[in-house]
């Protein structure tokens, strides 16, 4: 099975386009999101149209949760939380009933985990950056394979017997008796100094999984946000990659 897996779209139409592209040229099976659909970006009721129709399983993101209320937005910077508040005020009704159902965990096979920020507590919204982090993720991971998005930076991190090791994009080949956690990087709001869209794709036959990088409109991505009472720096942030 060849799964593509998109997580942190943050209403980047644009940046879920052109990652939607690549992904049906790939022939990828199953598209699974692992959240943060909304949030800092112009176009979440698209966005969220859109990976509705297109993906077999999503798991919220602690900005979904903050725009539906489910969680505090309190611990947000003070440009996070105007995005939420902008957001609630765009979203459809439809929309906000569909944020609502959505589950913090999914498992679309045996041993394979999907969750927005960790497996550990996803409703805690940690985030996963060092190898120390990782540790502590993958002994409250319960499959071989979970994929993460939350920090925007992707990653490999592979549980070799008792080690734990960090790769680098773009891939790794899943080797047998390894475990593993990888993030799979942003979609809508890449924060690992490059700025073009990231998705993962997994091929559970094979083991090798990649993060793919795709350029896209950042001018008109930047105009939309530009149109509304949104902040600033979601527009400006974009075209550095942080
Ligand atoms: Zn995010």
């Amino acid at each position: 099975m060849k799964y593509a897996l998109i997580s942190d779209i943050h209403a980047n139409l644009e940046a879920l386009q052109a990652c939607l592209a690549e992904i049906d040229a790939e022939g990828a099976d199953e598209i699974l999101c692992l959240g943060d659909i909304v949030g800092y970006g112009a176009c979440p009721n698209e966005c969220l149209d859109l990976v509705r129709q297109r993906a077999r399983q999503i798991v919220i993101g602690n900005h979904d949760a903050a725009v539906i209320e489910t969680t505090e937005a309190d611990y947000f910077n003070g440009d996070a939380r105007a995005a939420v508040e902008w957001t609630r005020t765009e979203l459809t009704a439809e929309n906000r009933d569909f944020l609502l159902q959505l589950p913090y965990t999914a498992s679309p096979a045996d041993d394979l985990l999907l969750v927005h920020a960790s497996p550990g507590e996803p409703e805690a919204w940690d985030y996963v950056i060092d190898e120390r982090d990782a540790r502590r993720e993958l002994a409250a991971q319960s499959t071989r394979l979970c994929f993460v998005g939350h920090t925007h930076v992707p990653g490999f991190f592979v549980q070799q017997d008792g080690e734990i090791l960090q790769f680098f994009p773009p891939d790794y080949h899943l080797e047998e008796g390894e475990r593993a956690l990888v993030n799979v990087g942003s979609v809508g709001q890449p924060r690992d100094g490059d700025q073009r869209a990231a998705f993962g794709l997994y091929d559970s036959a094979s083991g090798r999984i990649e993060i793919r990088r795709i350029g896209y409109d950042i001018s008109r991505v930047q105009d939309r946000i530009r149109e509304t009472t949104l902040p600033a720096s979601a527009a400006s942030r974009l075209a550095w990659g942080v």
